[in-house]
Parts: C-alpha cells; structure tokens; sequence
C-alpha cells in the first residue's frame, strides 16, 4: 500500500464526527482541489510503501477511516479484507472520482464539483456525501447534483470551507431549509488533527 501517512485521532468531520479513528491517509490524488490542505499527499510516486499486515498492525481505534488523497486509485480489497478482518469498523472517504474497490462499512463520498466529478456508481455506493461550500453558487451546484442523480437515500452534509464566518452561516441557513447535516471540522476548534 502506498502510504501518506498513519496517525490516530478523532474524526472531525461529517456525521462520524466525534469517533475515535485510525486515519490512513493514501499517496496520491488526481483531482487538483485548489483549497486542497493535503497536497503533499497528490504526488503518486512520493510516500511510503507498507506491507498491509504493517498497515493493520498500526490500527490503534476500532474505527479505520481510509483517506487521501485519493484512496480509490489504489485496489482496497485486500487491504480492507485484512483489516475486517482484524475485527475493525472500516469508514472511506473519496471524492467518487475512480472506482471504489474494497469492503466498507461507511462510504462517504466528497464530490469536488468543480474540479472532478464522481463517477455515477460511486454515488449509490455512499452512506453520507459531504459538500463543502463556499459561496451562493456552490448551494444551487449542489442542488442541482442531487436532482441530476435523483439522491434520496443518503445524508447530505455540508461544510463550509475554511470555516469562513460567511460560508458558516450560509451553510447553517441551508441545512435547516433542506434537512441537510452540518459539518465543522471540529478538530479544528481544539487543535487537534
Ligand atoms: S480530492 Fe481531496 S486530496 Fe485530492 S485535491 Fe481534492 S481535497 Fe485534496
């Protein structure tokens, strides 16, 4: 497996927030956010490689949350099947934008609309899609990605990006008039990762 970097902590973001997790962070993304804040994880041919008992061994939560990068350009099923089978609870974060291959007990998709979308398989496979937003325009995106794809079994969450006090009270407007979930990266709020 090739490896960003392993730390455990508790998850900040989306509808897990709060967990205790293992977060192994994957080498490599293809997608080129612009507001990326892990950009040292896209170079494909940086990182390390880790056998995947290593990986497993270094699994302190019950909680492996796999991550990026982009964590779907690699093959996860033997990685994942080892890890359930070290008795885990297995989470994915993506953005959907390659196919998902592994066994997972929670998939949240993060579509970057404006710089990759998902592909149209991705989007069934997923318990919760997390959008950040910016701006008025990234809410009408969004709207109109649910129509498109006829989303109604998920949760929606949103983020506001950077935590801007704008974004924040466009966000909170926003779930209360669609239902959807808040999402504050809270490990920002007590400085942790
Ligand atoms: S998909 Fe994630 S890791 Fe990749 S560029 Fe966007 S924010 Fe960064």
């Amino acid at each position: 497996v090739k490896i960003n970097e392993i730390f455990t902590s508790i998850q900040g973001e989306g509808v897990n927030t709060g967990i205790p997790m293992t977060f192994i962070r994957l080498q490599g993304c293809d997608v080129s956010c612009s507001w990326c804040d892990t950009k040292e994880s896209w170079d494909s041919n940086l990182g390390y490689d880790l056998s995947i008992q290593e990986t497993v061994k270094l699994i302190k939560a019950d909680y492996a949350c796999i991550t990026g990068g982009e964590p779907c350009l690699q093959d996860l099923i033997k990685l994942t099947q080892a890890i359930k089978a070290n008795g885990k609870t297995i989470t994915l974060e993506t953005s959907g934008t390659q196919p998902i291959k592994g066994c997972f007990d929670w998939v949240t998709l993060s579509p970057k609309l404006n710089f990759k979308k998902p592909i149209k398989d991705n989007i069934r496979l997923a318990d919760e899609i997390k959008f950040l937003v910016g701006k008025k325009q990234d809410i009408q995106t969004i709207k109109t990605f649910i129509d498109d794809n006829a989303i109604n079994s998920c949760i929606i969450s949103i983020q506001p990006i950077s935590l801007s006090e704008a974004a924040t009270q466009l966000c909170i407007d926003n779930c209360i008039q669609n239902n959807w979930h808040l999402s504050l990266q809270s490990h920002k709020f007590i400085n942790i990762r």
